[in-house]
């Protein structure tokens, strides 16, 4: 290693709990609640828990946070496994809350035993007023002060399925007067009469957030429990449930969510422009989730690079989603395959070539590669180019092709423009030029020097493809901070679709394959893909050279 990275704050006191032998080693947890697909800020909180338990030899267990029926559903859970492997993490156990209802129902019997939980037939409404506010104190709710016996009772009843909705809540008694509101007398337990995609209708209670994840956490010995910011106020909470119940003192720390430019990161969110139709669904190549970046064709390894890169933050910030584009180009670079398509094409004749003749020319794979080996493609006399590589009347520095002017085609020959066709409007139909035979690549013995080099294609056996190119979803770059509904920021224009030609060997065994169209962009298959319609995703475009000079 030649460059020590400085540690985050989370790894600083793992060290210290380590090296002070407070454990021997650690458990971390990934909790997702499966009612969503995972997004880039699940991959942030996958990368950093994962990432804590690789680095010091600890483990992390997959836990469903599975206490809402209402919202969660079995083919969540399985993209949630799918996308984890996908990142390249694998879990020591796979965990779920729902495993733990009977724990957490002793649990919750033991603090009523204690006289630190009661049962409350206030409504919902009433207990909100009894909250108070941060600044006036609470007020007790009348049934404050039942019996423990009576608790019990009540509490086996609401289990037994003895009132309806909402009749009846578990709270724990801690302080209607505490400062942290959370600690104002909390639910532990309500009714709801619903089915469970894994207890089925077994149970009628159910378990609050703030009573699960924390014990869930305890079951399993999870030695830092890792959350993002807007728990800090639950902490308080966390800690209390565990020191009454005087079972294994978890942790829970706070680091700061992610949060991109020019996109929402929240499952809800997210599901109403998948309910909505504004995105195709949940792996839309738009969509910030895993599924919708997999499809997109961004890379595992580039995710992981740029959650190592975006550290660790105790403080909510907005993170440029150019730098996630800017890793995803920099390991495209490294592995994916050359070719030439051609998107607006204009025709090329070459004069001087022989009429049916058909050359197979050699391009590499990928000139970062040594090892990336070489394609074919055919050259003959007629050819494309992007229209927008020629222009009739150029400007100075112009190195693309213009009326006498010479190019090189990469991969094959220097051609020269002699003459522009066109038709009786006025418009380019097609452009003659002639080429130099012993200007061919890997075997130039001309002596021209151009200093312009365009792709192109052969015009007889270029394969029209659909190309889809994404724009960003959204119009604005911080969403967090507009005004009104996040919807009416949606931009018209994230997606346009394009037939485009490209070299044959696009399609030699493309399926899994990422591509680098020279000079556009990169490029993966999308599964709309049909062996008679093709469809390629731009996975994201290359700096414009041209562009950046000028
Ligand atoms: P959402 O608000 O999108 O529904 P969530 O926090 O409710 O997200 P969970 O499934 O409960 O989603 O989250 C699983 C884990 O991922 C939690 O530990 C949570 O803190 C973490 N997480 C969720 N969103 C982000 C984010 N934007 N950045 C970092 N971590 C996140
Ligand atoms: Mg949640």
């Amino acid at each position: 290693m030649t460059e020590e990275k400085s540690l985050n704050f989370l790894e600083e006191i793992v060290e210290k709990d380590l090296a002070d032998g407070k454990y021997k080693t650690i458990v971390t947890r990934f909790p997702p609640e499966p009612n969503g697909y995972l997004h880039m800020g699940h991959a942030k909180s996958i990368c950093l828990n994962f990432g804590l338990a690789l680095k010091y030899g600890g483990k992390t267990n997959l836990r469903f946070d599975d206490t809402n029926p209402v919202t969660e559903d079995t083919e969540y859970v399985e993209s949630i496994k799918n996308d984890i492997r996908w990142l390249g993490f694998d879990w020591a156990e796979e965990l779920y809350a729902s495993d733990y209802f009977e724990k957490l129902y002793e649990f919750a019997t033991a603090l009523i035993k204690k006289g630190l939980a009661y049962v409350d037939d206030s409504t919902s409404e009433e207990i909100a007023k009894q909250k108070g506010t941060p600044t006036t104190p609470g007020t007790d709710s009348p049934y404050r002060n039942r019996s423990v016996e009576e608790n019990l009772t009540m509490f086996a009843d609401m289990r037994a399925g003895k009132y309806r909705d909402g009749e009846k809540v578990l709270r724990a008694k801690v302080d209607m007067a505490h400062p942290n509101m959370h600690m104002r007398d909390p639910l532990m337990y309500r009714i709801k009469h619903a089915h469970h995609h894994r207890t089925g209708d077994k149970w009628c209670v159910y378990p609050m957030y703030d009573f699960a994840h924390g014990q869930s956490d305890s079951i399993e010995n999870i030695t830092h429990s890792i959350c993002t910011l807007e728990f800090i106020p639950h902490r308080a909470l966390y800690d209390w449930f565990i020191e009454k119940l005087e079972i294994y003192p978890s942790h829970q720390y706070e680091f700061a969510r992610l949060n991109m430019t020019y996109t929402v990161m929240s499952k809800r969110k997210l599901l109403q422009l998948v309910n909505e139709k504004h995105v195709s669904g949940w792996d839309d190549p738009r969509m910030p989730t895993l599924s919708g970046v997999r499809r997109r064709g961004y890379t595992p390894a580039s995710i992981r690079e740029f959650c190592d890169r975006i550290g660790v933050a105790k403080r909510e910030n907005l993170i440029d989603v150019g730098l996630l584009e800017f890793c995803v180009r920099e390991d495209l670079n490294k592995t994916a395959q050359r070719r030439m398509v051609v998107f607006d094409p204009i025709k090329v004749i070459i004069t001087n070539y022989p009429e049916g003749k058909v050359e197979m020319l050699e391009g590499e794979n990928n000139p970062e590669d040594p090892n990336g080996g070489t394609r074919e493609m055919p050259f003959s006399r007629e050819i494309l180019i992007e229209e927008d590589d020629f222009m009739e009347v150029a400007p100075k520095k112009y190195f693309r092709l213009a009326p006498g002017q010479m190019v090189r085609l990469k991969n094959a020959y220097i051609i020269k423009c002699d003459e522009v066709i066109k038709d009786s409007l006025g418009k380019i139909k097609e452009l003659h030029c002639s080429y130099i035979p012993e200007s061919r690549s890997g075997s130039d013995t001309s002596g021209i020097n151009v200093k312009g080099t365009l792709h192109w294609v052969c015009a007889k056996h270029a394969v029209p493809v659909e190309a889809r190119l994404y724009e960003r979803l959204f119009k604005v770059e911080d969403l967090g901070e507009a005004e009104g509904d996040f919807k009416d920021y949606l931009n018209p224009d994230s997606l346009q679709i394009k037939t485009v030609y490209a070299e044959p060997a696009l399609l030699k065994d493309s399926s899994d394959l990422r591509f680098q169209f020279l000079r556009k962009g990169y490029f993966v298959m999308d599964p709309d893909s049909t062996p008679s319609k093709p469809v390629f995703n731009r996975t994201v475009t290359l700096k414009d050279i041209w562009a950046k000079k000028n």
